[in-house]
């Protein structure tokens, strides 16, 4: 049986133990001992769904961690930004990707466009543009090539240093894009004075094709939207061929989620992508 006393204790228990391993991934974030500790990055291929076509990837993040195990994104990103290990997180992730795209570059005709995600307290860095831009250069890809996925929030809306870097990237020729779209309480005035180029709708959405009307009509009217505006789009999480199959017809081709492929390790990607491209 158990007393108030255990459930206080157990509580406090769990709550140690919780504080304990957000402690681990702290440290190991700002040690830059992450790399070495099972952190790396996958990538999922997006597709046009009219002919198969690879367009871009999406870079996600790992962490296999020796002692935690694997780490969720969702947890480690969230410690990540709300502790500042964001930027060391995304400055290793991005040599990490650069580096790789500098060598398939040497290797293969052309390569995909690379999508990273970014969050405010990255872009709130008054150097992130020419930190960015010097390391595309070293590793010889055009800013054309790389894109650029934020989420809709405030912070990133209403903060003038934010909207400076995003203008300075989007200048250079690098795409802006909103992720999980359609999931944020941000309005939609913004999409006609924020640098914005293409949205990602959000899977929400996808996974309600052939099961909610109303989810199906707000799809149609998003992809209209974008249309409208001039704004690329493209459907995450696809999933099955019926989903693929109502995106091409309402005017929405470019999708990336398993129905194509899973987030996949670099060399996976490269020999069942790049393989058969080179220069
Ligand atoms: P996100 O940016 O919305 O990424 C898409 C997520 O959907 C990924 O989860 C991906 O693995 C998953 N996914 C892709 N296709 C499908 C599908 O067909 N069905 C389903 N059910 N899921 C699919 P993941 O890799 O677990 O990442 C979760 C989130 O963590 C990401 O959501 C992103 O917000 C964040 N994240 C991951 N890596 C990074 C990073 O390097 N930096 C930042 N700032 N955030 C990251
Ligand atoms: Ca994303
Ligand atoms: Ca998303
Ligand atoms: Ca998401």
């Amino acid at each position: 049986k158990l007393k108030r006393g255990n459930c206080f204790s157990i509580y406090h228990g769990k709550m140690r133990a919780k504080l304990e391993r957000r402690r681990i991934i702290e440290d190991d974030l700002f040690s830059g001992q992450f790399c070495e500790k099972g952190f790396h990055y996958v990538v999922q291929p997006q597709i046009d769904g009219t002919d198969g076509s690879l367009i871009g990837i999406e870079v996600l993040s790992r962490w296999e961690h020796p002692e935690l195990g694997p780490i969720s994104p969702f947890e480690f990103i969230q410690i990540a930004e709300d502790s500042g290990a964001i930027e060391q997180l995304t400055r290793r992730l991005l040599d990490m990707m650069l580096d790789e795209a500098g060598k398939w570059i040497g290797r293969y005709r052309d390569i995909p466009k690379i999508a990273v995600n970014v969050t405010p307290n990255l872009l709130e860095n008054k150097m992130f543009y020419s930190n960015l831009i010097r390391k595309l250069r070293k590793n010889g890809v055009s800013p054309e090539r790389f894109e650029i996925e934020i989420t809709e929030e405030s912070e990133l809306l209403s903060s003038e240093q934010i909207l400076s870097n995003l203008r300075k990237c989007q200048k250079a020729g690098m795409t802006i894009s909103i992720d999980d779209f359609g999931t944020g309480f941000s309005g939609l005035s913004y999409l006609t004075n924020f640098p914005v180029d293409k949205i990602k709708i959000d899977r929400f959405f996808i996974s309600l094709i052939g099961k909610s009307q109303q989810s199906e009509a707000i799809l149609r009217s998003i992809i209209t939207l974008a249309d409208g505006l001039g704004l690329e789009v493209i459907a995450e999480g696809v999933e099955t061929a019926e989903e693929l199959h109502f995106l091409v017809a309402a005017g929405c081709p470019h999708v990336q989620g398993y129905y194509f492929d899973k987030p996949l390790q670099p060399k996976e990607f490269e020999e069942k992508y790049l393989a058969g491209r080179h220069a």
